[in-house]
């Protein structure tokens, strides 16, 4: 089975000892991951290394970055690079989550980028895509999200795509409460598998973990989860409640 993968994604919440407290308190539950479950917290830089040291001895448990530069290294204050997170250890990345489309102006060829400088360093990016709510509104979405792989994942090789995970986000269904339906969330992510696999063949498509991320929670994950090509999901608001979140782990697919 593809890998079903739970991701936290703390965004710029909780103090240090608020975080440790919280990532303590989620592991001390054994959450029992079988083989092909996979659980992720994306946690800021400077909780990276303590996080990481928290998870070493779990199974199937990774931390994550939230962003990297698209560059290699040099005079770009501010920036930390994928070399960085690999000297720690660091070998997850979300990329292109719609924030940081929105807020940090970044491109769809500069997330080109920051997906082939993952790979290069052994870090397995999250690829986010997701439409705002005009687009859906007209009925657009499909083409709108294809566009967006198209642009930032079409220039790799069928070795390379397998490393990357995608997270299907609608904008409309980031922090709002609003989740997209069920069917809503199958059909996008069957015609995401289908576009791969016009790309790279089914087989490849077939081995790309596609996630669902916009006000998952644990009352709603088990049915979004269950869909046949919803991998598991990009967890935000409900990811910074421990007991939240493991029900959500819990409602990966067995
Ligand atoms: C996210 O941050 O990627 C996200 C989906 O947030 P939320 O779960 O709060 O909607």
């Amino acid at each position: 089975m593809r890998k079903q993968i739970a991701a936290a994604n703390w965004k710029m919440n909780l103090t240090y000892q608020q975080a440790e407290t919280l990532l303590d308190s989620i592991l001390s539950e054994k959450l029992s991951l079988e083989a092909h479950q996979q659980v992720v917290f994306s946690v800021p830089f400077p909780y990276l290394i303590m996080a990481n040291s928290e998870v070493a001895d779990q199974a199937n448990v990774a931390i994550a970055a939230q962003n990297c530069s698209d560059k290699k290294s040099g005079a770009y204050t501010g920036e930390v690079s994928a070399e960085m997170l690999q000297s720690i250890g660091i070998n997850w990345c979300v990329i292109g989550h719609s924030e940081r489309r929105e807020y940090f102006a970044e491109s769809d060829a500069t997330l080109a980028a920051k997906v082939d400088i993952c790979l290069a360093n052994g870090i397995t990016p999250i690829f986010c895509c997701g439409e705002p709510l005009p687009v859906r509104e007209a009925g657009e979405e499909n083409s709108f999200v294809q566009k967006q792989l198209e642009a930032s994942l079409f220039h790799l090789d069928a070795d390379s795509i397998q490393k990357v995970v995608i997270a299907y986000e609608p904008i409309w269904a980031i922090g709002t409460g609003k989740t997209a339906s069920t069917q809503q969330a199958q059909d996008m992510h069957q015609h995401l598998r289908s576009v791969l696999a016009s790309k790279w063949g089914s087989e490849v498509a077939d081995n790309i973990s596609i996630l669902y991320g916009g006000s998952v929670k644990a009352a709603n994950a088990a049915e979004i989860f269950g869909t046949p090509d919803v991998d598991g999901g990009l967890v935000g608001g409900a990811s910074l409640q421990g007991p939240e979140f493991v029900q959500i782990i819990q409602a990966l697919k067995k």
